[in-house]
């Protein structure tokens, strides 16, 4: 292995390389679709191959399900919420997700690697970020299970039915743990449909979800493309559709619902504008730029894609922001020391690489590091793009990537401007010293999650979700309960 180099002015710092080992857990060559409690081979006995990000090697072979596979998932959901699930005392429900929590916990080595591994994030993350966080959504909500009458007084909290849950790559089973928790707490039961590039810890889940004793139907799971996912969408026998992932597809579930009594929440893409403001902090406002936009290879529908930089600072901010950069190591996921992974597939390293000539097309000035990447894999250097237009591609959609575009203002209002001038309205962030620009700014931004001199951070306590073309529904906190009940 060879050392990791960062070259500062006049000095270089090495680091010995610090690979989190992989040989305390072994991944089946295959894995079936959890229907009732139990794994299956797809009906048409279809497999796919899911791969490694960093190194292109398959993992393991995982079972295509088919319309078929869909129908029997759900109505295996449906027959546990009628017999099982739906009559449980919310203090029984309850237990069960404190068992799912506790041994997330105890096999939380193992679903970092494999998270890490078939995803493409730095283990860091993966082992600080996604995994305890999966943990404590389910404690958290685990506490509600019993306590419906309180989220919601003077109401009778009931459950809606069978929930068909969609969830996209960038944060496997924490996506797993935001949508399945509060429906299984509300006493809902679950078919759910993770991302083809990343679905072992799902199905890792499935097995958590055997070793709990969790009643056979109550948690399943088919893996697929999306045409399972809209084979599931489309399936008549759910009551409840939650959906995270693109924009466009996102449209498209809301269309095929049409017409359905099926309620649904989406948590689509974002656009978040980060705004510094001359009077912040400003090397914590780096640091807070490069968390916004590199953390999970900028993977992150809430991530600071636009920086919005008060003209004053923004050759200081600019020329600090390169510095930092440079020492961003990319490479080896499963190493320690690594700050960017690798990207999570061919198909969005490439929809990357298109936006990289898009953006210098239009007329920007791109700026990446100069850090060396692995040859086998998927990646894609910390970059920006100055001299950029409002009416830019790369500043209007979302990129998904560690791609940032960088613009000034004068004043506060040009800012707001500037900030609410996107389809979406997910997240955003605001750097300054000052109490009541942070008020304003907060107030004036149309987005559902906004942090002030802080970026990403997250809390199963927190309501999570969007306005405009990023989505309705909010997930996490008391809000978050709400989606799966019906009030009386
Ligand atoms: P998708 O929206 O296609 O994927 C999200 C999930 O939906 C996946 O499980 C996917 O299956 C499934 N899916 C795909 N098509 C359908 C369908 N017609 N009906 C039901 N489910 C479906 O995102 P992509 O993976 O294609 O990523 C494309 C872009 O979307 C990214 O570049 C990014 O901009 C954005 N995105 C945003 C996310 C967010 O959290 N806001 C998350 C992921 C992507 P499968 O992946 O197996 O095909």
């Amino acid at each position: 292995m060879t050392e990791t180099s960062i070259s500062t002015k006049g000095s270089n710092w090495g680091y010995a390389p610090s690979p989190e080992s992989a040989d305390h857990f072994k991944l089946k060559d295959q894995y079936g679709l959890f229907i009732g409690g139990k794994f299956v081979p797809a009906g048409s006995g279809k497999r796919f191959a899911t791969i490694n990000p960093a190194n292109e090697k398959t993992l393991a072979q995982i079972a295509d399900a088919g319309e078929k596979d869909v129908d029997k998932a759900v109505k295996a959901a449906r027959i546990a919420y009628e017999k099982v699930w739906r009559k449980m005392p919310g203090r029984e429900r309850g237990k069960y997700l404190y068992r799912i929590a506790r041994i997330i916990q105890e096999r939380a080595r193992e679903l970092a690697v494999v998270e890490s591994m078939d995803g493409g994030k730095p283990i860091r993350e993966s082992r600080d970020v996604d995994i305890p966080l999966a943990a404590a959504h389910f404690f958290y909500h685990a506490g509600w299970a019993d306590k419906l009458g309180y989220a919601f007084p003077g109401r009778s909290a009931n459950p809606i039915g069978v929930a068909g849950q969609i969830i996209p790559w960038n944060f496997p089973l924490l996506m797993v743990a935001w949508k399945v928790a509060p429906a299984l707490a509300c006493g809902n039961t679950v078919v759910l449909k993770p991302a083809e590039t990343t679905p072992l810890t799902a199905l890792l889940f499935a097995e958590i979800c055997q070793e709990a004793g969790l009643p056979d139907g109550v948690f399943n799971c088919i893996t697929g493309a999306g045409s399972t996912g809209a084979a599931l969408v489309n399936h008549p026998g759910l009551d409840k559709v939650a959906f995270t992932g693109s924009t466009d597809v996102g449209k498209a579930i809301q269309k095929s619902l049409a017409g359905r009594s099926t309620k649904l929440t989406l948590e689509l893409g974002g656009k978040a504008a980060n705004i510094i403001f001359e009077d912040a902090a400003i090397d914590q406002a780096v640091e807070g730029i490069i968390n916004g936009i590199f953390f999970n290879q900028g993977h992150v529908c809430c991530a600071g894609s636009r920086l919005l930089v008060q003209e004053s600072v923004e050759q200081e901010v600019v020329e600090k922001l390169k510095a930092r950069m440079e020492h961003l190591i990319v490479g080896d996921p499963l190493d320690k020391n690594t700050d960017i992974g690798a990207i999570n597939s061919k198909a969005q390293c490439e929809r990357i690489r298109d936006y990289l000539k898009v953006g210098q097309d239009e007329g920007a000035e791109l700026f990446q590091t100069k850090c060396s990447v692995p040859e086998k894999g998927y990646w894609v250097r910390p970059s920006f793009f100055t001299k950029v237009a409002q009416s830019h591609r790369i500043v209007q959609e979302e990129i998904f990537g560690p791609v940032l575009a960088i613009q000034s203002f004068r004043t506060l209002d040009e800012a707001l401007e500037k900030a609410n001038n996107t389809p979406y309205g997910l997240s955003g962030g605001v750097w300054t010293d000052k109490g009541a620009k942070i008020f304003k700014v907060t107030r004036g931004i149309k987005a559902g999650v906004i942090w002030a001199n802080t970026f990403n951070k997250f809390d199963p306590s927190s309501p999570f979700g969007g306005y405009k073309e990023s989505g309705y529904g909010r997930e996490g906190g008391r809000h978050g309960l709400r989606p799966y009940v019906e009030l009386s």
